[in-house]
């Protein structure tokens, strides 16, 4: 398990008017495969375009996103657009803060969907049963089991949170990114959520960035960071093992 995320100075600006709007400015963060590096900081800081741009969705205008992987390491920051769709598809999760689920889908195919979009049109019957077996595990860990036929407008907001995030585990990723995920839940649910996060991530190992506007959570996580106007600073450090 030798995942982790080194983020070099970076910097991404957005087009305003004549002008540019500072979104990052010169960020640095570093979090190791199965720990969790928490980001808070006023609305419309940064914080998920730090996100976007780490998980290869937006491309920084200077900087390094290196994710380090047991294949090795890499530089999000210059992969062409056709190796960073390949690469979120097998390496990266992300949560965002709305639920994006396809209202057509049962529980069980909003997961199962992350594999087969991927695959040519013919996939095996083993490979069919196998990613079957994973999605039902994962419903299982974020405890839903019961809920696999339910269609999104069936699921309670804290249920559909847990989707989101039991597909996002589905390819097993490095790299998770996750954005407020309690954001519509009320404190004992979002408590959970986070409980459930945090078991999730030292179990998978996955080098993991979490954005929350609660402060409450704040010492499950391994390291904290606040952003502010696009400068990223370090609140607490991780304690060296
Ligand atoms: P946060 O997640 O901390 O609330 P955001 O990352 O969403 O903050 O936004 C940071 C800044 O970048 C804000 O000033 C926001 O208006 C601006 N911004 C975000 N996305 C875009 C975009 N696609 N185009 C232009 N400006 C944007
Ligand atoms: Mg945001």
């Amino acid at each position: 398990m030798t995942n982790a995320l080194t983020v070099s100075d970076l910097t991404l600006t957005f087009p305003d008017g004549a002008d540019r709007i500072t979104a990052l400015h010169h960020v640095n963060l570093h979090v190791r495969g199965g720990e969790i590096a928490a980001i808070t900081g006023p609305s419309g800081s940064g914080k998920s375009t730090l996100l976007a741009t780490v998980s290869t969705l937006l491309r920084p205008d200077s900087g390094r996103v290196e994710l380090e992987t047991d294949s090795g390491t890499v530089n999000l920051a210059e992969l062409s657009r056709r190796d960073a769709a390949t690469l979120r598809r097998n390496s990266i999760g992300i949560v965002f803060q709305q639920s994006n689920l396809v209202p057509a889908l049962t529980t069980i195919e909003q997961l199962e969907a992350m594999v087969h979009l991927g695959q040519s049109w013919f996939v095996s019957p083993s490979k069919r049963r196998e990613v079957r077996a994973r999605a039902r595990d994962l419903l299982h860990a974020v405890g839903l089991t019961g809920h696999e036929n339910k269609r999104p407008a069936q699921l309670s907001g804290g249920q559909r949170q847990r989707v989101n995030i039991a597909r996002a585990l589905m390819n097993d990723p490095s790299l998770l990114v996750i954005d407020e995920p309690t954001s519509a839940l009320d404190q004992e649910r979002g408590a959970a959520i986070i409980d459930l996060i945090t078991g999730i991530v030292r179990e998978h190992g996955a080098a993991t960035l979490l954005v929350t506007h609660d402060l409450s959570h704040l010492d499950q996580m391994d390291s904290v960071y606040r952003m502010v106007d696009g400068v990223l600073t370090q609140q607490k450090a991780v304690i060296a093992a």
